[in-house]
């Protein structure tokens, strides 16, 4: 702050206040790196079953033309090829979505229970088709939560999906939920998704929820994997003020746990007064 003396109009007049501006330069270079590599990473990525499909389309022009059965074959490849476009087009279209929201509100509550039981239910026809079975644990009563349901949903999905394909040597998984106690010093609930499969070596697991990121690409992408599923799930967590907790031992599967934070911790860190929470 400088006083500047402005009595005397013959001088020109100087600003009042002289504002300083200093930015992390090595955190604006961090984030443009993280982007530049996330474009590079989702253009290979789109590139692999374009040039498939470009490659397939060439070959139905020329020699397969008169074979039926081998022109099936190519049209069906070129079928899943499709699909995995559309799967990371959407993956990184909500991974961009959901960056761009800011926290969510403490007024937003939603039951963890009923998320937990719809996902479960709806990919119980997965779990048949693997030869798995989804056990859920949930308590009796309403387990609020301050959170997003279509979002928290999506979490669900992914680590349930993901204990599914990648527990499947295992015979079931686990999904529980536990309640939360109340008041602002409480844990919280928690959503809890075991699998008793093939689990991650220990140098994988601070890598997991980065974007593209698989310990095996070749059974990822057999699994129909995008490598975005965990990297959506963490951006989905920062705004609900959560995070991922993974325990993985190889050879005995892994858990992912999330805990989320009472509904008056959000509201403390959001600074709603309690008269209005
Ligand atoms: P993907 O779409 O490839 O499944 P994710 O971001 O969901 O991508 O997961 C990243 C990688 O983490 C997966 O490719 C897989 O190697 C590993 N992974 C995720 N969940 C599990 C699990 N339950 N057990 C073993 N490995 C897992």
């Amino acid at each position: 702050y400088m006083p500047v003396p402005t009595a005397d109009t013959r001088l020109p007049r100087l600003p009042d206040f002289v504002l300083v501006v200093i930015s992390d330069l090595t955190e604006q270079r961090r984030l443009e790196r993280m982007r530049t590599d996330f474009v590079a990473n989702a253009s290979h990525e789109l590139r692999t079953p374009l040039a498939s499909l470009a490659g397939f389309i060439e070959t139905l022009q020329g020699p397969a033309r008169e074979d039926p059965e081998a022109r099936d074959r190519f049209l069906q490849i070129m079928f899943e090829q499709a699909g995995r476009m559309r799967r990371l087009i959407d993956d990184i279209l909500s991974l961009s979505r959901i960056e761009l929201k800011a926290h969510v509100k403490p007024a937003n509550k939603v039951d963890l229970v009923e998320i937990a039981r719809h996902t479960s239910d709806a990919l119980a026809p997965l779990a048949r088709e693997l030869g798995m079975e989804i056990k859920t644990h949930f308590p009796d009563v309403e387990t609020m939560v301050v959170g997003d349901r279509d979002e928290l949903i999506q979490v669900a999905e992914n680590l349930v999906e993901n204990a599914l394909k990648y527990g499947s040597n295992g015979k079931h998984i686990d999904v529980t939920v536990t309640a939360s106690q109340g008041g602002p010093n409480s844990p919280g609930a928690m959503l809890s998704v075991r699998d008793y499969g093939e689990g991650i070596a220990e140098e994988h697991v601070p890598r997991l929820t980065e974007r593209f990121y698989r310990v095996d690409v070749d059974s990822s992408r057999a699994l129909k994997g995008t490598g975005l599923g965990l990297a959506i799930v963490k951006h989905i967590l920062t705004r609900h003020r959560s995070r991922l907790e993974i325990d993985s031992t190889v050879g005995k599967g892994s858990e992912f746990r999330v805990r989320f934070p009472s509904a008056d911790a959000m509201a403390l860190a959001d600074g709603v007064p309690s008269s209005e929470r």
